[in-house]
């Protein structure tokens, strides 16, 4: 009578694991079959990619000086490596001759807004504007359409991810911020990235132009990166364009 007692128990515990396998796949196969940024009904920007493959993105927003510009283009010429730009429009139209040379250069360009204005602070209307003012910016300089866009002060909620979507664009944010524009030294940015607990395949990067050491720490920065056996490659390449979601963290998950 026991052993028969134990017998249905073990049943009963087997039905019930099967019954939640079922269940968390048929919640996986209906709710993650399309591109989604949605968590939980939160809308995420992309801060990080899960993939096998060694590869970071190195990425810069530029909506200061552009008195480094020259020395980060070189440097990342003789190194060998391709990075993404976020550009203010305001920055485009003071710098036009630096916006060409990063178009040659053959690296990402993107938008950073046209003013860094807090999104947060701003009606949907004038959110698009500032997205839009500098994609006609950029579009007049150049001839790109961008499509990879960085917030101003990593301040965002669901209506501002959707605003820029609906703007035709990718909300990039990063996983790895080197603190570069605290002006600590060239030898913190370097600490702080390598250090980095998200530092790993997929990771996003980001610094800044018109600081007062980045460019001091660069070479150092791709040695120590290229050292661990990544490959740095511009954020269009790094992000999966289509058939994705994302988790809390803003990690971009192939579906
Ligand atoms: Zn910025």
């Amino acid at each position: 009578m026991k052993e028969t007692v134990r017998r249905w128990r073990n049943h009963g515990i087997l039905a019930l694991v099967l019954v939640i396998a079922l269940m968390g796949s048929y919640q996986y196969l209906s709710g993650y079959t399309t591109v989604s940024s949605n968590v939980n009904g939160k809308e995420m920007p992309i801060c990080a990619v899960e993939t096998k493959e060694k590869r970071v993105a190195l990425t810069f927003e530029a909506a200061w000086g552009d008195e480094d510009m020259a020395r980060i283009l070189k440097i990342l010429k003789e190194q060998g490596v391709l990075a993404t730009f976020f550009l203010t429009g305001e920055w485009a139209g003071k710098y036009p001759e630096d916006v060409k040379a990063i178009q040659e250069a053959g690296h990402d360009i993107g938008n950073h807004s046209e003013s860094h204005r807090n999104m947060m602070g701003l009606t949907e209307e004038e959110q698009k504007e500032e997205i839009m003012n500098a994609h006609k910016k950029v579009e007049t300089l150049t001839g790109i359409g961008m499509n990879l866009f960085r917030l101003p002060y990593d301040n965002y909620d669901d209506s501002v991810i959707r605003n820029i979507q609906s703007c035709g664009y990718y909300p990039i944010q990063w996983s790895v911020d080197s603190f570069d524009w605290k002006d600590y030294g060239a030898d913190s940015i370097v600490e702080v990235v390598m250090n980095h607990e998200s530092l790993e395949n997929g990771a996003i990067i980001r610094l800044h132009c018109g600081t007062k050491y980045t460019a001091d720490a660069l070479e150092a920065l791709i040695a120590g990166l290229k050292g661990r056996g990544y490959q740095i490659v511009p954020v269009s390449e790094l992000i999966y364009k289509e058939d994705y979601h994302m988790n809390v963290m803003g990690r971009q998950i192939k579906d």
